[in-house]
């Protein structure tokens, strides 16, 4: 089977299953060529739903986590985001299909995986901005974020993100050591935010 044929069947089935509802997301999914994001060995495999390795102990999420998670963050075009763990830049060419060039601000830890990330991205057209840092920190410098997701497992929420984040925006992503659950926190005036669990799931683990 071509890859395009499996990527569109692939993004049928999530949208069958409703797990991707909004039309901006699904519309992103089928636009972004996850086959250019892995290996060489894996590209094969890269219209299956399922996280395949990156290198450097790391993984891509799942494409039904990406669709999740951008349906969760419930943004459009212009909006700025925050990403933390860039990895090698799937999740963040899907959001910025969907926000547009220079709106997707990327956090990575690794700077070895920030790097191929960025040639990739630059090489497949899309303008995402990466720092190499603690994404604990987020990007104090292009804040606030009408949105912020982690890509990886935080025991708690980190508060710099929760501030970065305008109050009317979200933050989403795996929260809690040994099982994680899937949260979108709102953050709230007082520097709190509320909280609902969306789902128990398995993310790599912050460094
Ligand atoms: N969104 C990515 C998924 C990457 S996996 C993709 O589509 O490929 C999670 C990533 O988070 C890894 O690249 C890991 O290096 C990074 N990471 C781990 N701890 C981090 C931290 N403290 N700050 C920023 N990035 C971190």
């Amino acid at each position: 089977m071509k890859l395009a044929t499996a990527r569109d069947r692939l993004v049928d089935s999530l949208v069958a299953n409703e797990i991707v509802t909004k039309p901006s997301t699904e519309a992103a999914l089928r636009a972004v060529p996850r086959h250019e994001f892995v290996g060489d060995d894996y590209r094969e495999q890269a219209y299956q739903d399922r996280p395949l390795p990156i290198g450097n102990d790391q993984t891509i999420s799942a494409p039904h986590i990406v669709g999740q998670m951008l349906d969760l963050i419930d943004v459009g075009a212009g909006d700025r985001v925050l990403e933390i763990g860039t990895g090698c830049g799937y999740h963040a060419a899907v959001t910025a299909e969907i926000v547009g060039d220079d709106n997707v601000y990327s956090v990575e830890y690794d700077a070895e995986l920030a790097d191929a990330a960025r040639a990739r991205l630059d090489r497949l057209g899309y303008d995402v901005d990466i720092r190499v840092g603690d994404g604990r920190k987020g990007w104090s410098e292009q804040a606030p974020f009408d949105a912020s997701y982690l890509t990886c497992a935080a025991a708690e929420p980190p508060s710099t993100v929760i501030d970065q984040t305008a109050t009317d925006g979200v933050v989403v992503g795996p929260f809690g050591t040994g099982q994680q659950e899937l949260k979108r926190l709102q953050p709230q005036a007082d520097g709190g935010y509320d909280a609902e669990t969306v789902a128990p799931v398995r993310f790599v683990p912050m460094r």
